[in-house]
């Protein structure tokens, strides 16, 4: 049998996409761009990141804002418990609640200098767990938190790091989102063994369609993503091709996609950093139309 693993799909799959607050008119530009293209495909969610440190606070409310006020989407605003209080945060919190956002993906955030170890806000949020609880203390929110198939850089195990899962969810968590990956056993693992603890969690894969892999190796290193040599070896030579490139992204998510459809998954995550094409083509082999 020849057909392709994703010829399987029957639309029966719901995704969602992630984007990041843009800084620029033209990026904005982009970002809107984007949404337009994605939107017919009726994603179950889209989500705007928070920058490190909280640094995009302000253009990650307007960006969800306007999401809100312009489109028929869902939106989900991420939140971190860095550099601010818990009245802080807890606050952030209400306004969204107030404009119509019921969906957050909590998160603790990275310290503010890499390699640095995390160190909690005095009277913030010592990490997600506790900004789970304190978000639906505010407001009966849905939420997402993060999860890692490859085991977070600060974990000493992955038993403790499944522990800090579990925390998250019997915090209030309804979702886990993956830390992008490209084994799909590897993530097909992890969902099995959080299902045989807590039947029900959704852990939902995120899938990050590679164009760069030397910005995707920086990325990863500070966030327990393995990056396999066979992906250098696939760009090999393509650094003056980028439309070469964005066919062999495609390829590449788009299989990994398959298998972990095959697998059962029925709910994929796009990191789309901001650019429909690539995520829209893997829409489209996996059967997601407009
Ligand atoms: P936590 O779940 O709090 O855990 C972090 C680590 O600390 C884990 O290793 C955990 O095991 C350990 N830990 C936590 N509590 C305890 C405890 N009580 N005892 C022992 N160990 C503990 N970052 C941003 O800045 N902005 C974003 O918008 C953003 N979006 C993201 C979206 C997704 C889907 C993902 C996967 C990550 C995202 N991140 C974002 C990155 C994230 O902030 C970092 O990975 C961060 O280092 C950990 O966040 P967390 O919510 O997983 O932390």
């Amino acid at each position: 049998n020849h057909a392709p693993l994703f010829a399987e799909a029957r639309g029966d799959i719901a995704v969602s996409f992630e984007f990041f607050p843009p800084k620029t008119d033209t990026m904005a530009e982009t970002l809107w761009r984007s949404i337009e293209t994605l939107a017919p495909l009726n994603p179950r969610f889209v989500s705007v990141t928070y920058g490190a440190g909280g640094s995009t606070r302000e253009r990650t409310h307007a960006t969800v804002e306007r999401i809100v006020k312009e489109t028929d989407l869902t939106p989900a605003a991420h939140l971190t418990c860095v550099g601010a209080t818990r009245d802080e945060i807890d606050a952030v919190a209400k306004d969204y609640w107030d404009v119509g956002v019921r969906h957050i993906v909590a998160l603790r955030g990275d310290p503010p200098e890499v390699g640095q170890a995390y160190r909690p806000h005095p009277g913030g949020y010592a990490n997600a767990a506790e900004l789970v609880a304190g978000l639906k203390a505010v407001a009966p929110f849905e939420i997402s938190v993060a999860a890692y198939p490859e085991v977070h850089p600060d974990s000493d195990c992955p038993e403790s790091d499944l522990d800090n899962l579990l925390r998250k969810i019997d915090a209030g968590a309804d979702r886990a989102i993956t830390q992008f990956f490209f084994s799909a056993d590897c993530f097909l693992r992890f969902r099995d063994r959080v299902a045989a603890i807590r039947p029900g969690i959704e852990i939902v894969p995120g899938i990050l369609p590679v164009t760069n892999v030397a910005t995707t190796r920086r990325f990863a290193g500070q966030c327990g993503a393995a990056i396999p040599d066979w992906l250098d070896r696939l760009f090999e030579g393509l650094d003056e091709l980028p439309a070469a490139r964005q066919l062999v992204a495609a390829t590449i998510a788009g299989e990994l996609c398959g298998q972990l459809y095959a697998g059962g998954v029925r709910h994929f995550h796009f990191y789309t950093l901001n650019r429909a094409e690539l995520a829209y083509a893997i829409c489209h082999l996996l059967g997601v139309r407009a």
